[in-house]
């Protein structure tokens, strides 16, 4: 696992409950989602009814669980977490629906992934809170229909465009949640420092924010390490002098790059004088798979705007060579 991976590695999954706001006040950033939503679950409330389906669309580690969690908390509900992936056969799916309370949060992680029977039953059960139960199989096969207390659902899914438009529609509400600024970050630095003890200063929670990747969980997971730091190599207070020095240990730079993110860089920049080259020559000048570089440097490399995706290959921006501290070649030279 990388220490700036945006998935949950097991050491999140066990501290993460802990720092999870508890409702919508406590949760930062994210200003519109938020106050969408206040709007949507006031409504529903005050309605006595149950709030309406939410879809959340965004990388992982920006608090797709967390909300869900307050969507569930906010209108006095039980939830469900399942995923997807753990959705295999629409009969999975017709076990939890018909096992929810009335007014249940059944969360749906991944929910891009879900087998097609799976998500034709997720149709119906959404729009008329009804499932068909298939009993038998070939000619003889039957439908049961069942029908199923009100529910919301709140689907998550890294990108909206994913899901079939069937699907997307029956959503009553959908949230984008973007990366967070730094300052965000920092609040939830100094909310989570709090909250585990530990002693920072502005300045250290900004070091650390700058490193995180936009990603809250990247952030939690930084400030751990860091304070690991602070306790052996000096009194245990976080500033920025000792955020810097304890992430330069693990190899996060002041962006938020990690070893392999320089290495394509680097190769990209010092062997092909920024490019255009092809991914698969990058891949191989830094030993990587095509896909590692693809997949798990790139997404923020282009991002950063330290890197372009173009026809003719990958390119070093100048963004690039400024943080690597190199100087560009000469336009037309060699
Ligand atoms: P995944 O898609 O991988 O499941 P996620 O989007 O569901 O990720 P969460 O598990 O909700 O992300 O959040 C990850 C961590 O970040 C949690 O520990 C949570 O406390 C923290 N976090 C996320 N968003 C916020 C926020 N707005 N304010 C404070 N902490 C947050």
């Amino acid at each position: 696992e990388r220490l700036v991976g945006a998935s949950a590695d097991g050491e999140d999954q066990a501290v993460e409950a802990a720092l999870r706001p508890k409702d919508l006040g406590e949760f930062i950033g994210q200003e519109k989602v938020r106050e969408q939503l206040d709007l949507v679950l006031r409504a529903a409330r005050a309605r006595g009814a149950t709030a309406d389906h939410v879809l959340l669309s965004g990388a992982p580690g920006l608090g797709k669980t967390t909300l869900s969690m307050i969507i569930a908390a906010e209108m006095g509900a039980p939830i469900r977490i399942t995923s997807g992936p753990a959705i295999q056969h629409a009969g999975d799916l017709a076990a939890i629906l018909s096992s929810l309370q009335e007014g249940e949060v059944l969360f749906l992680d991944e929910i891009h992934r879900m087998s097609r029977p799976a998500e034709e039953m997720l149709y119906m059960a959404m729009e008329d809170f009804r499932v068909d139960v298939i009993v038998g199989k070939g000619p003889g096969a039957t439908a049961i229909p069942l029908e199923l207390p009100p529910f919301t659902l709140v689907g998550a899914t890294t990108r909206a465009g994913l899901l079939p438009p069937p699907l997307r529609d029956r959503f009553g509400f959908t949230a984008h949640m973007e990366f967070y600024e730094p300052a965000e970050l920092e609040r939830v630095i100094h909310r989570s420092a709090n909250l585990l003890d530990v002693a920072i200063d502005t300045e250290g929670a900004a070091e650390i924010a700058g490193r995180s990747r936009g990603t809250p969980r990247i952030a939690n997971r930084l400030l751990r390490r860091v304070r690991d730091y602070a306790q052996v190599k000096a009194d245990g207070v976080i500033n920025r002098e000792i955020a810097g020095a304890a992430l330069s240990v693990y190899e996060v730079d002041a962006r938020g790059l990690d070893r392999l993110d320089r290495a394509v860089l680097e190769a990209l920049l010092k062997l092909f004088g920024g490019g255009p080259v092809g991914l698969s020559t990058l891949a191989v000048a830094v030993g990587e798979e095509r896909e590692t570089v693809e997949e798990v440097a790139e997404p923020f490399l282009v991002r950063e705007g330290l890197l372009a995706r173009t026809p003719r290959g990958r390119v070093g921006t100048p963004a690039a060579w400024a943080h690597l501290g190199l100087v560009p070649p000469r336009q037309g030279a060699g």
